[in-house]
Protein backbone atom coordinates (compact mmCIF):
# COMPACT_ATOMS: atom_id res chain seq x y z
CA UNK A 1 0.00 0.00 0.00
CA UNK A 2 1.14 3.51 -0.91
CA UNK A 3 0.79 6.97 1.70
CA UNK A 4 0.26 9.51 0.15
CA UNK A 5 2.77 11.85 1.65
CA UNK A 6 1.62 15.60 2.22
CA UNK A 7 3.96 18.19 0.43
CA UNK A 8 5.66 20.53 2.34
CA UNK A 9 4.39 23.75 0.93
CA UNK A 10 6.60 27.45 0.59
CA UNK A 11 5.51 29.62 3.58
CA UNK A 12 5.30 32.74 1.79
CA UNK A 13 3.11 31.66 -1.52
CA UNK A 14 2.20 28.34 -0.76
CA UNK A 15 3.84 26.78 -3.47
CA UNK A 16 4.47 22.88 -3.25
CA UNK A 17 8.47 22.40 -2.05
CA UNK A 18 10.97 19.62 -3.51
CA UNK A 19 12.76 17.85 -0.71
CA UNK A 20 15.97 19.58 -1.84
CA UNK A 21 14.34 22.59 -1.91
CA UNK A 22 13.26 22.26 1.79
CA UNK A 23 16.51 21.03 3.08
CA UNK A 24 18.34 24.03 1.65
CA UNK A 25 15.64 26.49 2.54
CA UNK A 26 15.48 25.26 6.21
CA UNK A 27 19.04 25.40 6.78
CA UNK A 28 20.33 28.33 5.09
CA UNK A 29 16.92 30.98 6.04
CA UNK A 30 15.50 28.78 8.70
CA UNK A 31 12.06 28.42 6.86
CA UNK A 32 10.45 26.62 4.40
CA UNK A 33 10.46 28.59 0.94
CA UNK A 34 10.61 27.98 -2.49
CA UNK A 35 13.80 29.23 -4.43
CA UNK A 36 12.28 32.30 -6.02
CA UNK A 37 10.44 33.42 -2.26
CA UNK A 38 14.08 32.72 -0.88
CA UNK A 39 15.60 34.76 -3.73
CA UNK A 40 12.85 37.61 -2.56
CA UNK A 41 13.11 37.51 0.96
CA UNK A 42 16.96 36.83 2.01
CA UNK A 43 18.27 39.85 2.46
CA UNK A 44 14.86 40.99 4.47
CA UNK A 45 15.16 37.73 6.72
CA UNK A 46 19.16 38.11 7.40
CA UNK A 47 18.04 41.94 9.00
CA UNK A 48 14.71 41.48 10.67
CA UNK A 49 14.36 40.17 14.03
CA UNK A 50 12.69 36.96 14.53
CA UNK A 51 9.49 37.80 16.51
CA UNK A 52 8.97 40.34 12.90
CA UNK A 53 9.34 37.20 11.12
CA UNK A 54 7.32 35.22 12.60
CA UNK A 55 4.45 37.16 13.09
CA UNK A 56 4.91 38.08 9.30
CA UNK A 57 4.65 34.16 8.17
CA UNK A 58 1.57 33.92 10.74
CA UNK A 59 -0.24 36.65 9.38
CA UNK A 60 0.68 35.50 5.78
CA UNK A 61 -0.89 31.98 7.03
CA UNK A 62 -4.02 33.87 7.33
CA UNK A 63 -4.33 35.16 3.97
CA UNK A 64 -3.53 38.98 4.74
CA UNK A 65 -1.61 40.55 2.58
CA UNK A 66 1.37 41.48 4.31
CA UNK A 67 4.40 42.97 3.05
CA UNK A 68 7.95 42.68 5.09
CA UNK A 69 10.08 45.17 5.68
CA UNK A 70 8.16 47.71 3.55
CA UNK A 71 10.56 50.98 2.20
CA UNK A 72 8.43 53.88 1.40
CA UNK A 73 11.90 55.67 0.93
CA UNK A 74 11.20 57.50 3.71
CA UNK A 75 10.79 55.14 6.52
CA UNK A 76 10.56 51.10 6.58
CA UNK A 77 7.69 49.57 8.37
CA UNK A 78 8.44 45.87 9.82
CA UNK A 79 5.34 45.12 8.76
CA UNK A 80 3.10 46.79 6.11
CA UNK A 81 -0.68 46.21 4.98
CA UNK A 82 -1.34 48.19 2.63
CA UNK A 83 -5.04 47.49 1.89
CA UNK A 84 -5.43 48.47 5.47
CA UNK A 85 -3.11 50.89 5.86
CA UNK A 86 -1.68 49.56 8.65
CA UNK A 87 2.07 49.03 9.79
CA UNK A 88 3.22 47.02 12.54
CA UNK A 89 6.23 47.47 14.51
CA UNK A 90 7.80 44.72 16.67
CA UNK A 91 9.20 46.36 19.36
CA UNK A 92 12.39 44.86 20.32
CA UNK A 93 13.82 44.71 24.07
CA UNK A 94 13.54 48.39 25.60
CA UNK A 95 17.12 48.22 27.47
CA UNK A 96 18.91 50.41 25.43
CA UNK A 97 16.20 52.40 24.45
CA UNK A 98 17.67 55.96 24.00
CA UNK A 99 16.48 59.14 23.13
CA UNK A 100 17.27 59.33 19.53
CA UNK A 101 15.83 55.88 19.22
CA UNK A 102 12.59 56.99 20.95
CA UNK A 103 12.51 60.55 18.34
CA UNK A 104 12.96 57.88 15.21
CA UNK A 105 10.53 55.86 16.30
CA UNK A 106 8.42 58.83 16.80
CA UNK A 107 9.35 60.11 13.55
CA UNK A 108 8.52 56.97 11.50
CA UNK A 109 5.26 56.78 13.25
CA UNK A 110 4.48 60.76 11.97
CA UNK A 111 5.27 60.20 8.77
CA UNK A 112 3.28 56.71 8.49
CA UNK A 113 0.74 58.87 9.68
CA UNK A 114 0.85 62.04 7.45
CA UNK A 115 0.15 59.22 4.68
CA UNK A 116 -2.41 57.72 6.09
CA UNK A 117 -1.56 54.95 7.96
CA UNK A 118 -2.36 53.77 11.62
CA UNK A 119 0.87 52.03 13.24
CA UNK A 120 0.56 49.49 15.52
CA UNK A 121 3.04 48.24 18.16
CA UNK A 122 3.36 44.74 18.51
CA UNK A 123 5.93 43.79 21.96
CA UNK A 124 8.16 41.44 20.61
CA UNK A 125 7.03 38.98 23.74
CA UNK A 126 3.64 39.04 22.78
CA UNK A 127 4.96 37.61 19.54
CA UNK A 128 7.40 35.19 21.09
CA UNK A 129 5.06 33.65 23.78
CA UNK A 130 1.52 34.37 22.92
CA UNK A 131 1.38 34.14 19.38
CA UNK A 132 -2.38 32.98 18.75
CA UNK A 133 -3.89 36.51 20.46
CA UNK A 134 -1.55 38.58 19.07
CA UNK A 135 -2.62 37.63 15.87
CA UNK A 136 -6.11 37.21 16.61
CA UNK A 137 -5.97 40.97 17.99
CA UNK A 138 -4.10 41.43 14.80
CA UNK A 139 -7.02 40.29 12.73
CA UNK A 140 -9.68 42.30 14.56
CA UNK A 141 -7.42 45.83 14.62
CA UNK A 142 -7.96 45.07 10.43
CA UNK A 143 -11.54 44.25 10.50
CA UNK A 144 -12.38 47.56 12.28
CA UNK A 145 -9.79 49.35 10.51
CA UNK A 146 -11.34 48.73 6.85
CA UNK A 147 -15.12 49.64 8.51
CA UNK A 148 -16.24 52.44 6.43
CA UNK A 149 -16.95 54.35 9.48
CA UNK A 150 -13.13 54.02 10.24
CA UNK A 151 -11.13 57.15 9.95
CA UNK A 152 -8.22 54.72 8.45
CA UNK A 153 -11.26 52.14 6.33
CA UNK A 154 -9.44 50.51 3.44
ZN1 LIG B 1 7.25 30.76 -2.35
Amino acid sequence: MRTTRTPHLCLNCNEALTGTELYYSVNRLGHPLCPSCQQELKSKLEHTSRETVKLYFLLKQKGIAVELEKDDHYTTADISIVSAKVNIEVSRPQTNYNRCEALADLKRTYYSFEKGYYTLRIPNALVAYDQDDAVSFIEEFLQVSCQPQSYYHC
